[in-house]
């Protein structure tokens, strides 16, 4: 696995590549912005950690040029604050994941290896099923030109099943990506929220999309 690091600060750069050589990552490293943009969009690497203050060009530029040439490379930022405004910024921009600083390498080896077990390629934000639509990033849905008005599980449930989209989810999938946690004794809590979910989504109009797959799970489909 080939790493690119975009970090001015010394000590944080060597820290890292010497953690993800340990790792087993081939880390490549970048102090300035621009020659970071130049690394990532001439060779190929599997994920770049960039951070956001740097010389030359700054991580939200970078990460924007990055996306604007075409390139899908999972990208992890690194702030100096915690600020909703910076999280939706970067993930407006395309970045799949952020860190702040100061952060535990175990928590970035965390965030890395859960970014490179979804395999290549960016998640499209807009996902599009018949009439409804749902933008990821930013949680909005609307069905037929409506917006609909989704709690946060409900949202992250339908997140679930739009990027799965086509695909029958079991309920301890669901409950796993959605809780969080082990629900294997009461996956009725799944059922639930796949019944208030239908009653926004579904319900209203006369295409249904969610279906229920006997025995197996949930699906999210145009079975028009
Ligand atoms: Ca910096």
């Amino acid at each position: 696995m080939h790493v690119l690091i975009i970090e001015d600060e010394p000590k944080t750069s060597s820290y890292l590549a010497k953690g993800l050589g340990e790792h087993g990552f081939v880390a490549e490293r970048a102090r300035r912005g621009d020659d970071g943009l130049h690394l990532a969009t001439t060779l190929e690497f599997d994920l770049v950690i960039l951070d956001v203050m740097l010389p030359g060009r700054n991580g939200w530029d970078v990460l924007s040029a990055i996306r604007e040439q075409g390139r899908e490379t999972p990208v992890i930022l690194l702030t100096a604050r915690d600020s909703v405004e910076d999280r939706v910024k970067g993930l407006e921009l395309g970045a799949d994941d952020y860190l702040v600083k100061p952060f535990a390498f175990s928590e970035l080896l965390a965030r890395m290896r859960s970014i490179l077990r979804r395999g290549p390629g960016r998640h499209p934000d807009l996902v599009r099923v018949a009439d409804l639509e749902i933008d990821l990033p930013r949680q909005r849905v609307q069905r037929a030109g409506r917006r609909l008005d989704l709690t946060p599980k409900e949202s992250s449930l339908l997140g679930l099943l739009a990027r799965r989209r086509g695909e029958v989810l079991s309920r301890t999938i669901i409950a796993e990506q959605v809780w969080d946690v082990n629900f294997e004794s009461d996956t009725n809590v799944v059922d639930v929220h796949v019944r208030r979910l239908r009653a926004k989504v579904d319900d209203p109009f006369p295409a249904k999309l969610i279906h229920t797959v006997r025995g197996r799970g949930y699906v999210l489909e145009d079975r028009s």
